[in-house]
């Protein structure tokens, strides 16, 4: 975060910031722990919600399936209600976020600079370490929230979506979405990672929950816990929780399969399949909300 700091600063609040002493009020530093926190509150508001409102767009026109809003399931209006969930929800996520962009910008972070530092294989090692890891912390935190003593007050709004698409990616309670969004943060603090190749794989992971919610089911990869995955996880809940891969998943024993009418794009857009989904659904949600 301190490379984009650094650009947000050399072109835009240097100027922004010095302006403030022809108002008389004090003209912060750059180090200045107000102007630190000010300024990652404005790029990761403004960040998050670029990344999601274009590449959910894109990811909206390009692959998802429309025939999937004539499902029983599909709520009248839904887009405009998973935007609106999640841009209500960006601010209080950056805010609970900051501090540890902060704790990261004043060198507490194990992240480093030269990739000479550990060597390439390190480099690529670090990305197997920082997918398996992240996984695994969502994995648990997301099935904890699905614990019946937390899952409707703060889980509970991100299942809204029975049939999501892609403006559902964080489409959540801004308690939930900062939770699940823990395990990247933390993961600076505990092993080492070179800075730049963190930003590329902290914006990809944003991308990554964007294409689990487009309904176009690229792989079939037993491995890779697709759209098709998380898919059924909207559909009956208590499946699928993982990100990436379906390893924690597998053991943890909450795989499941997605079905052949979940698959094929043929038969999921008809009716049949659709009732049956509906049926299983409010079987799997009364459970639930007992
Ligand atoms: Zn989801
Ligand atoms: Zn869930």
């Amino acid at each position: 975060m301190d490379y984009v700091l650094w650009v947000a600063d050399e072109y835009a609040f240097d100027r922004v910031y010095s302006s403030f002493g022809y108002l008389g009020l004090p003209t912060l530093a750059r180090d200045d722990i107000l102007r630190q926190f000010s300024s990652l509150m404005c790029i990761s508001g403004f960040g998050a919600y670029a990344i999601y409102m274009i590449f959910s767009t894109v990811s909206f026109y390009l692959f998802f399936d429309k025939r999937q809003m004539n499902h029983p399931r599909f709520i009248k209006n839904q887009i405009q209600q998973e935007i609106k969930m999640a841009t209500d929800s960006i601010p209080t996520m950056a805010l609970l976020t900051v501090p540890f962009f902060i704790l990261e910008i004043r060198g507490y972070s194990k992240l480093y600079e030269d990739v000479e530092e550990r060597g390439w294989p390190y480099l690529i090692f670090s990305i197997l370490i920082f997918l398996l890891a992240t996984d695994f912390g969502i994995y648990w935190i997301h099935r904890g929230l699905h614990h019946k003593s937390v899952y409707a007050y703060v889980h509970k709004p991100h299942h809204k979506w029975i049939v999501p698409t892609p403006y559902a990616s964080i489409a959540f309670h801004p308690l939930d979405g900062w939770a699940q969004s823990l395990p990247y943060h933390i993961c600076i603090f505990v092993f080492p990672m070179q800075k730049f190749l963190y930003l590329m794989l902290f914006i990809f992971v944003q991308i990554w929950s964007i294409l689990i919610h487009d309904g176009e089911y690229f792989t079939r990869d037993p491995v890779i816990n697709s759209a098709a995955h998380h898919t059924v996880h909207h559909l009956y809940f208590n499946y699928n929780y993982g990100q990436y891969f379906t390893l924690w998943d597998r053991l943890g024993g909450s795989y499941r399969k997605p079905s052949e009418e979940i698959y094929n794009s043929e038969l999921r857009s008809q009716m049949k399949p659709h009732s049956k989904q509906d049926r299983e659904m409010k079987a799997m949600a009364s459970t639930l909300e007992d």
